[in-house]
Formats: C-alpha cells, sequence, structure tokens
C-alpha cells in the first residue's frame, strides 16, 4: 500500500518531544496567570469575512496566505491565520467587556497560513498570544510588554533587543499616508505588482512587502514618528518612561508597522540573534478600532503574539530545550505464565494508587521483559515468580544503581519503597 505522508508544511510533535511542549505551556500559563490574563479558547475555523475585515484584505496574511475555502454549505470559511481577530470576534460575541474592564485574556493555538515552509514557520504552527481589553492608557502597554519581556528572560532568552514604534492613529496616518503615496509613486515602476495594487488603497503595507526589491525602496521612504498628532506622540512618551521605570531598554525603530492593518499607537518586536539572522521571537501592539471596525463598542485593545516553535528552537539553539523526560516508575516482570495474572493484577493496583507501572503485555520472555524495562528507562523492576508469589514477598530492583531491597508483594508496599 502507498504510504501517506503529513501535508507539506505540518510536522508531528512525537512523544519524546512533546514533554518540552508541555513544560514551555505550562510556564507560559503560569507566567499569564501572574500577570492577570486568563485562559480563552476558540474555533479553529471562523466566516473568512472575519479576517478580510479584521486582518485586513490588503495584508499578505488574508491577500497570500490565508487557508480559505467554501464548506459543504456554500460557507466561506477560512482556517484561523492569526488569533487576535478570533479573540475579538469572541469578545464582542460574548459581551465579554460586561464582565469587568480591562479584560485579559490568552491563548495557545495553531494558526494556518500558506507560504513556504521554512524552520520555525510552518503552514501549521502554534502561538501563545495574550489580548487586553478596555485601558487606553500606556500603563496597559507597559504591562503587556513587560509581560514578554519577564517570558522571555525565565525561559533564558536573554540575547533579546526590543523594537519599538508608534504607528499612530487614524489622524496621523491621513498625513503620513499621503506622503508615503508621494514617496512610492516615484517608484511605481519598480515596486512589485501587489505592493501597486497598495499604493492607492493602503501604502503603509508596501513598508513590510517580503520582495527584496520593495525592501530596499522602502528603506527611504518617510517615518511615521515625523507625523504623529500631539496626543499619539504623548501616548508613546508615556509609554516609553513606564518601560524606563522598570528597566526594560529598547531600541527605536521608525519602520517597525508589522504585518496587519489593525496597528494603532505602540507596535513592538523581541528580535533575537539565536537563530542566526535576526528574528522576532515575539511581537505585537495596539489595535484600538478593531473591536469597533468588526461591530463591537468603541474598546482599545492590544496585545502579543509568539510562535511555540520558534520558541523551541531558540531555545535548542541556546541549549535550553525545556527536558523533564518522563519514565515509568516500575516494571512488573513475570517469571513464568502462572504469575502473569498477579503483575496484570499489581500494575492495575499501582496505577490506582497513582504509580506509573509497565509490564509485559506481549508474550515476551523474561529476559526480554528486562530488555524492554531498561529500553523505556524504568526506574524499579520487580520480578514475580512461584517463590515471590508463594511467600509474600518480592526484590525491588533500583535499575539506576542495581541495589536491592526486599519489600512486601504489595501495591502499597512498593509504593511506600519507590
Ligand atoms: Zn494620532
Ligand atoms: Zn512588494
Amino acid at each position: 500500500m502507498e504510504k501517506i505522508t503529513a501535508p507539506r508544511g505540518t510536522k508531528d510533535v512525537l512523544p519524546e518531544e512533546v514533554r518540552a511542549w508541555q513544560i514551555l505551556e505550562e510556564k507560559l500559563r503560569n507566567l499569564a496567570h501572574r500577570f492577570g490574563f486568563r485562559e480563552i479558547r476558540f474555533p479553529t475555523f471562523e466566516d473568512a469575512a472575519l479576517f478580510d475585515r479584521g486582518v485586513g484584505e490588503t495584508t499578505d496574511v488574508v491577500q497570500k496566505e490565508m487557508y480559505d475555502f467554501y464548506d459543504k454549505g456554500d460557507r466561506h470559511i477560512a482556517l484561523r491565520p492569526e488569533g487576535t481577530a478570533s479573540v475579538v470576534r469572541s469578545f464582542i460575541e460574548n459581551s465579554l467587556h460586561a464582565k469587568g474592564l480591562p479584560l485579559k485574556v490568552y491563548y495557545i493555538a495553531p494558526n494556518f497560513r500558506y507560504e513556504k515552509p521554512q524552520a520555525g514557520r510552518l503552514r501549521e504552527h502554534h502561538q501563545f498570544g495574550v489580548e487586553c481589553f478596555g485601558s487606553a492608557d500606556a500603563s496597559a502597554d507597559a504591562e503587556v510588554i513587560s509581560l514578554g519581556a519577564t517570558l522571555l528572560r525565565e525561559l533564558g532568552i536573554t540575547d533579546t533587543e526590543l523594537h519599538l514604534n508608534s504607528c499612530g492613529c487614524k489622524e496621523c496616518r491621513k498625513g503620513y499616508h499621503a506622503a508615503l503615496k508621494e514617496y512610492f509613486s516615484t517608484k511605481k515602476e519598480e515596486l512589485c505588482e501587489t505592493c501597486n495594487s497598495r499604493l492607492d488603497r493602503n501604502p503603509m503595507r508596501i513598508l513590510d512587502c517580503k520582495s527584496d526589491i520593495c525592501k530596499g525602496i522602502a528603506k527611504d521612504a518617510p517615518k511615521i514618528t515625523d507625523f504623529l498628532c500631539d496626543s499619539c506622540k504623548a501616548h508613546f512618551d508615556k509609554l516609553r518612561s513606564y518601560l524606563d521605570a522598570i528597566g526594560i531598554t529598547y531600541t527605536l525603530d521608525p519602520m517597525l508597522v508589522r504585518g496587519l492593518d489593525y496597528y494603532t499607537n505602540t507596535v513592538f518586536e523581541f528580535v533575537s540573534g539565536s537563530l542566526g539572522a535576526q528574528s522576532t521571537v515575539l511581537g505585537g501592539g495596539r489595535y484600538n478600532g478593531l473591536v469597533e471596525s468588526l461591530g463591537g463598542p468603541e474598546m482599545p485593545g492590544l496585545g502579543f503574539g509568539c510562535g511555540i516553535e520558534r520558541l523551541l528552537l531558540t531555545l535548542e539553539a541556546l541549549g535550553k530545550t525545556p527536558d523533564g523526560k518522563l519514565v515509568p516508575e516500575v516494571f512488573v516482570a513475570h517469571a513464568e505464565a502462572q504469575a502473569e495474572s498477579v503483575a496484570h493484577k499489581l500494575v492495575y493496583d499501582l496505577r490506582a494508587l497513582g504509580v506509573w507501572a509497565e509490564r509485559d503485555t506481549t508474550g515476551r520472555s523474561l529476559k526480554a521483559q528486562m530488555k524492554y524495562a531498561g529500553k523505556i528507562g524504568a526506574k524499579y523492576s520487580v520480578v514475580l515468580g512461584g517463590n515471590e508469589i508463594s511467600e509474600g514477598k518480592i526484590n525491588l530492583k533500583n535499575m539506576e544503581n542495581g541495589e536491592i531491597s526486599e519489600c512486601e508483594l504489595s501495591a502499597d508496599a512498593i509504593k511506600a519503597n519507590i
């Protein structure tokens, strides 16, 4: 029979790898809780219109990378390309603003993007994200950024640099868009096809086009920070003073606009060199118009996202992969066929007491059973034979140092001795 392989851009997390994921996820959950964020879970697919409106129909994410299709009921569906729009949809649909503001949530969930697979950027990848609704004040920005900084520090990713920018509000962007349009119009011939289509509709998107030619042109484009209105400038200054007060250092990066349309004011990225070229390990920003644009109340919001696969690759490059191999505590071998039913009952009783116990279920010889116990890394082993059963005593062997201790043949006694 011909083999079926996993779709391009997807990856299995194998049993020997999954422990690192579990430990990392546990750390992320604990940290989020410490900062007052509670978990939210939402569906993997949504109405495609959510992302057209929520992420922006002129973004790369929606124009080129979205997994969308018509379902059997002819509904236009998309696999979620990013988490924020889904959280906002749920926030509005469930009137979460009524639960007390600010409302702070986090999620660990898969995202889907049809792009060229590369290290840490799969077509199905996983993201840890946080979102905070209901505060327009710069202290909320500082809180979210400090959560990101704490996360990276506690994981031991210490070579990161925080890049910070303000991309302004609707008002200050009017002047900026006009200036960008004027600048890019003079290079119209050189820009890629997509950027040409963006020139009139959304010239800011040209700043994060992945084409090298467009990138080169964008380098000398006007900077948003020269166009900020008074209130956006004040917000940005206040955020910087909050960050200064807790010793979070940053580099101002006036070309940082992030790849999604919904950002207003603060945008930030933590960049690390651990994976070779400088790359973003965590990034986000403020999105004050997003809730309203998706049919909700006027509601400021902000958040960040961070790819789990990239985090794990970065940790691996630093030699800090979360480690904690799970191994059975005791392997119960049986020397003869009559002992098999005793082993069966003993393993069942040990498991009921909360002990990870294993035994052979394939009919192996005693020698092969012990070899298997070593292979799976069991900490202790017991061999049951006629003598052990008639005397009610067993030898408990520490598989690591070979030490043997005698104990009663009962689940309670074994539990007490391991
Ligand atoms: Zn403004
Ligand atoms: Zn382009």
